[in-house]
């Protein structure tokens, strides 16, 4: 059977930089129209304001600390708009953009420099101690580091470096590619744990990012317009929102309202003042505003669609959600950092998608669905996703093990995600088949965790996998242990918390042992010693049932 092809093609430009795709304004942007604010600084940008201090910024770069074309900065820090100007700098400078989550522990962001090696940092002021902390362990020193943000800790964007520079002296230097292949040159790094293993930096070209945004306003031209208005609050350092918030709103000259993080109360208020149009959520929020009583205290007359990604939206909820909001459309997208974000969408005038579809395929999408020996399933059966498209990654920085692993054949990526499409061209998708955990739409590797709770004397063995939490609307990590034998069940309760323990201090919130730990005689394996996950979340599932 042939992969299907999405029925629409696009032309993606391999002559151009971001910048410069930022720079043609095709979608005709009114340069003074505000288009990102954020509640943690309160400043706002045009279209205008973001160029010309991302130039100004751009310039410093390359002029007083030395950027070179190809180094890379990396950013960590709370969403706020000098985290897009800042983006953008780096693009205009011809560095690559790299991102590590702001809640990410010393030890995590000390693994996370390891695997992208950056020249410079750009970093929240009350991160910087952490960060200084990460750089010892990781033994990284060759680095310059750049205060970003705030007013509320009295810094402004580059303030030691950057503010000397003459402005009348600053012309636009957008990075241009002489001639070389946007394919090859590498705009982003990402981390992902793709279907296995610790976080590895996923190297998204040029090519890519204009690609995808080329993508998605051709697939629905409704769903990505001028007019809309939302409230974002999915950090930046993930790719959802380095697309919603540095690419396709500054591409679009839509408005872009940023929250550091979410709280339901404040997130309701705003999309009511802001008079937002469309809500783009992860499934708990989902939740959230299907149930929680505090979202009626505000009026949203201008809402037009909700757009679900990141993990599964159960259909209970997606039925509350539209009980809830009848004149809303519930949208979703699917797809993966591997894949430069999204590989399909479902439109805000599509009232023919069942209710939790992932939307139909992006252009110049190729899909094929697989068993376990790699044959294809029968159509309508669900099978492995692999995709090929034009905006796979380039690679895994430095890991030429890990991107042949992830492949099937030089063409095509696999998901890790089990899914079909159905007979009018909808992709379901049914489970999960690769190892990582997604709590809120946050990876979470097992493997990371399983590191860490190795390191307690009592433990002999552990496995980390997931259940299922209705009320909260995601997945949460639990841990299965098997004690050492002369573990006594006092001990046992008492190394349960000391292994919950253990792994707080050592990672960022998200990725707790919510689930809590579970004892056990011995863990699924195959006879080569690898954990059999599969049936680890089998047994979790049926445990969490009694
Ligand atoms: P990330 O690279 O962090 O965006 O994670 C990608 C993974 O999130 C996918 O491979 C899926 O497992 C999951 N995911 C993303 N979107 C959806 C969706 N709409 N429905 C179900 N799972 C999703």
């Amino acid at each position: 059977m042939a992969p299907t092809v999405s029925d629409m093609t696009v032309h993606f430009r391999h002559d151009r930089s971001v910048t410069q795709m930022m720079l043609e304004n095709t979608a005709n942007v009114d340069p003074n129209k505000v288009i990102s604010e954020d509640i943690l600084t309160g400043k706002t940008i045009t279209y205008e304001t973001l160029r010309g201090e991302a130039f100004k910024a751009a310039w410093a770069f390359r002029h007083r600390l030395g950027l070179k074309v190809g180094d890379t900065v990396t950013i960590i820090g709370r969403s706020c708009v000098d985290y897009i100007i800042a983006t953008h700098a780096i693009w205009a400078a011809g560095g690559v953009v790299s991102t590590i989550n702001h809640s990410s522990s010393a030890k995590e962001i000390a693994h996370a420099v390891k695997v992208i090696k950056p020249h410079f940092f750009i970093v929240d002021g009350i991160y910087q101690r952490k960060l200084r902390e990460a750089l010892t362990l990781a033994q990284h020193s060759e680095v310059t580091i750049s205060t970003m943000v705030s007013r509320l800790d009295g810094h402004l964007l580059f303030p030691n470096d950057f503010l000397t520079w003459e402005s009348k002296r600053v012309e636009p230097e957008a990075y241009v590619l002489d001639g070389q292949d946007a394919r090859t040159r590498c705009a982003a790094l990402v981390l992902s744990s793709g279907t296995t293993g610790l976080p590895k930096a996923v190297m998204l070209s040029h090519y890519n990012l204009t690609g995808i945004c080329e993508a998605l306003r051709g697939h629905n031209p409704d769903n990505w317009r001028e007019s809309m208005r939302e409230v974002f609050f999915p950090p930046l350092s993930h790719i959802y929102g380095l697309y919603v918030c540095a690419l396709m709103g500054p591409w679009l000259g839509y408005y872009v309202c940023m929250v550091p993080q979410f709280e339901l109360d404040t997130y309701c208020r705003l999309m009511h003042e802001k008079h937002a149009t469309l809500a783009r959520l992860v499934p708990p929020v989902a939740v959230m505003l299907a149930e929680n009583p505090i979202v009626d205290n505000y009026q949203y007359p201008n809402l037009e669609y909700f757009s679900c990604s990141a993990a599964p939206l159960k259909p209970a909820v997606a039925s509350k959600l539209r009980n809830r909001f009848p004149l809303v459309s519930l949208c979703q997208t699917y797809g993966c950092t591997e894949l430069s974000s999204c590989i399909a969408q479902s439109g805000v005038r599509d009232k023919d998608a069942p209710l939790v579809a992932a939307g139909t395929l992006l252009a110049n999408v190729k899909i094929q669905f697989l068993d376990e020996q790699g044959k294809e399933v029968p159509a309508g059966q669900p099978g492995e996703i692999v995709v090929s498209t034009p905006t796979i990654m380039l690679g895994y920085k430095d890991n030429d093990e890990g991107t042949r692993e992830s492949m099937h054949g030089p063409e095509w990526y696999k998901t890790g995600d089990l899914g079909y499409l159905d007979d009018k061209g909808y992709l379901i998708i049914v489970d999960r088949l690769k190892d990582v955990i997604k709590y809120k739409g946050f990876q979470i590797s097992p493997t990371e965790l399983e590191e860490i709770i190795g390191r307690h004397p009592m433990v002999k063995d552990s496995g980390v996998t997931s259940i299922w939490d209705d009320a909260e609307g995601t997945e949460i990590p639990l841990a299965f242990v098997v004690p050492q034998e002369s573990t006594s069940s006092i001990d046992r309760e008492r190394m349960a918390m000391e292994v919950q323990n253990l792994v707080a201090g050592e990672v960022a919130g998200y990725k707790k042992l919510r689930g809590g730990v579970w004892f056990i005689d011995q863990l699924p394996r195959n006879p080569t010693g690898k954990m059999l996950r599969r049936e680890l979340r089998k047994k979790a599932a049926s445990k969490a049932q009694l």
